[in-house]
Parts: C-alpha cells; structure tokens; sequence
C-alpha cells in the first residue's frame, strides 16, 4: 500500500478497536463502543466495495418466531431457553429502532401470518398450541395474546385457518444499513471498504498488503467467518431470493410463514419476494459460494405460481445471501484468543438480533 502519512495515521495508527466485517453486527459493536466510550478510535474494514454479506441482502422480516418453529424448537430445547430467544429477538428488535429510526428502516408493522398446509399433521397440530406459545411471549416479552388463530382468505391450497402474530415487522434491509453506515460516520467512526481481512491474530489484522496493530479485534463476518477462525463450531448455508414482476391486485397484505420460517413470502412494492426453502436442498445449499440453483428456484416458482397466485408469473429479480448457522440457535459472542473477540452464527434472524449482539459483543470487550 502506498499511504501517505495523513491516511496512515487517520486509519490505521493507534485504534483501539478494529472491527472485520460491515454488516448489521459489525456496524452495531462499532457503534456501542463509541457510543459508550467517545474516546475510543475504531476502524470497520469490509472486503466489498458493497457488504457481501447477508445484512444487505436478507429478506427484511423483522419477526422472532412462528408458531411451528416454536414448536419444532421445543423437542429440543427447554421452556427457558426458548423464553431467552424470543426476548433476545424482540430486544434486538427494539434496540434496532432505538439506534436507528422506524422512518430510516422503513419499518412497516403489518403482522405476519403462518399459512399451514392440511396434509401437513406437524403444521396443523401448531394451531392447538396457540394459547401455550402466547404465554411463552408473555413470559420472554410481557406482550399479550401475540399469536391468533384468523381465517385465511389468501389461497385455497393452504388450510383454511392461519396463525396471526399482530406483533411481527417488516423494514428495507438496504434502508437499515444505510442508516446504520451514517450513524457509524456520524459518530465518527472509520469505515474502509474493500479491505478484505486475510488473517487475525492477537492484536493483528493482516491485509494482503498492510498489517494493522489494534489490542481489540471484532470479528463479525457471520457466514464467511471460518476462512478467518477455522475452528468455530458453524457452517455457512445459503438462501437464495426471488421478486417477481408487479402483480395486479397483489393478494399479499402482510408478511407470510410456511414450514417452521423455511420458506418465507411477503409483498413489497406490488410484487411478492419469495426465499427460502434451504430445508428442502440441505447438501447443495450448504454453502458459502452465492448462486442461484433451478431446482430450487423451480420450487419456489411453483410455489408462489401454484400456492398463492394460481397464475403464471415471472421472477425479475433475484439474488443470494450467505447465514452462519450451527447446532443451537444461540450467537458466539465471546473471545477466542487473547484481545481477539467474535460476534457470529446469528441464524437464520439476524436482523432481530444483530444490534443486540453487537452491544453484547462491545460490553464483553469494554466493559
Ligand atoms: C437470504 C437471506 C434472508 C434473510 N432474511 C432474514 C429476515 O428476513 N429477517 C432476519 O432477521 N434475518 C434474516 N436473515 C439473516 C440475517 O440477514 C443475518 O443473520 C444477518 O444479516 C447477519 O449479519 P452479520 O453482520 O452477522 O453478517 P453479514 O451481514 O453477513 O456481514 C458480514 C460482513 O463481513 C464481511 N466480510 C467477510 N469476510 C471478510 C473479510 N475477510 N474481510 C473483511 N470483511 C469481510 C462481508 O462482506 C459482510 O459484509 C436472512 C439471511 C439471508 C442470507
């Protein structure tokens, strides 16, 4: 690198935090540790001129849990646990709108709806257990009858009662980083794009051509963090996206579950985004590579064509986004060699916990 003294000293001498990794965890560490401590000088290096990871290109549910997950967590976590994680969810969710406005997210509360297929005895036993999860909600957030049962009007595939969660969101996730990346500039953090991080190690961070010293080092680069720290216990999977061509007289009026939150749909601008299904091509889509594949984008065509429209319709726009999941659905947030810290594996609802992990992630370092 050839650096002129200027921008020697302006990023790279004398930080006290250098985070890896512009994303919703990234950006959120940086902005909790500036926020509770000005003093501190704190560098975000992002490999992608534009962020590559999944905070730009999820689907935008701001949501924490439909009924059949809550149902499919419970044969193998305890009430306690599933408590934690719709608190962390909803918190996360809070802390979201608190560090950036409903405006700036263009965050929109239209409810979300679980759509059940009739053949599916799984999916249809989640609608007895609408009084038990509501009072799990009431347990982890203090919020009231959160889940009902509503007639469903949407398509005759689906059985014709669904599950109504009146508290779920949803928001512009492009919108979110954007706030997220002035908010970080405003506070007077350094963000460097294009900076793609080859290795860490304790109090260094190695370019391809440049070595930064820093005493605390931020990993977040969720999905992709193995090729940094091979030993974390997570793999990288991937979700691709579909948005279809404007459709007249949208039958979308909210955000849709189906399959435990496998399969996701919701209206935006007149069209239906569609994504999801990873559940149904595990091997393949076990992955950090982005793509698009035609067996499962057939699916997912089928089913908005089939399921939902009962027409034709066409994609126009699609695109892929890489999660780090593991086998709990719980984030690592913690130091894993000396003034080296990570905050990964934020699943498959980083959105809702990524400010909550990246406040976490900064009293674990500072506090
Ligand atoms: C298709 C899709 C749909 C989703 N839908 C939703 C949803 O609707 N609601 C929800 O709550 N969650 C959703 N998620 C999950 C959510 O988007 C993620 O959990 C969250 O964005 C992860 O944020 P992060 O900051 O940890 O990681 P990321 O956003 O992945 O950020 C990591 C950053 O690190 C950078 N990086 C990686 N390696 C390096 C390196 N070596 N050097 C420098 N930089 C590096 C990457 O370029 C990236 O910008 C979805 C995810 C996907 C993929």
């Amino acid at each position: 690198m050839n650096l002129s003294y200027w921008e020697e000293r302006y990023y790279f001498e004398d930080n006290d935090l250098v985070v890896v990794g512009a994303g919703i965890v990234g950006l959120s560490t940086a902005i909790a540790a500036k926020s509770a401590r000005p003093e501190l000088k704190i560098l975000v290096l992002e490999r992608s001129s534009l962020p590559s990871g999944a905070s730009t290109k999820n689907a935008g549910f701001a949501c924490f849990g439909s009924v059949t997950e809550l149902l499919s967590d419970s044969t193998h976590m305890s009430y306690e646990d599933q408590v934690s994680l719709i608190k962390m969810r909803w918190e996360g969710l809070q802390l979201l709108q608190s560090n950036v406005s409903r405006g700036d997210l263009s965050f929109r509360s239209r409810g979300g709806i679980e759509v059940l297929d009739s053949d599916n005895a799984f999916q249809m036993s989640a609608l007895v257990k609408v009084d038990e999860y509501n009072t799990m909600v009431a347990d982890a957030i203090g919020l009231q009858d959160c889940f009902s049962v509503v007639n469903q009007s949407l398509s005759p595939s689906f059985y014709p009662k669904a599950i109504y969660n009146q508290y779920e969101g949803e928001l512009n996730p492009m919108h979110m980083m954007a706030a997220l990346h002035k908010k970080a500039l405003n506070l007077g953090i350094h963000l460097l794009y294009g900076a793609s991080v080859q290795s860490v190690a304790s109090s260094e961070i190695h370019l391809s051509d440049k070595v930064i010293t820093s005493s605390k080092i931020a990993v977040c680069t969720n999905g992709l963090s193995r090729t940094l720290l091979p030993n974390l216990p997570m793999q990288a999977v991937r979700n691709q996206v579909y948005v279809t061509e404007c459709i007249a007289n949208n039958p979308l009026q909210s955000c849709y579950h189906y399959d435990q939150g496998y399969i996701y749909f919701r209206e935006i601008d007149g069209r239906i985004l569609i994504g999801g299904a990873r559940n149904l091509y595990e091997e393949q889509e076990t992955t950090s590579e982005f793509g698009q594949t035609d067996n499962l984008k057939q699916y997912l065509k089928s089913f908005v064509e089939e399921k939902i429209l009962g027409v034709a319709t066409n994609f126009e726009y699609e695109w892929s986004g890489i999660l780090g999941v593991g086998d709990t659905k719980s984030p690592i947030i913690k130091e894993v060699e000396k003034g080296v810290f990570v905050g990964v594996r934020l699943g498959g609802m980083g959105v809702a916990i990524g400010s909550g992990v990246g406040k976490a992630l900064s009293e674990k370092m500072f506090n």
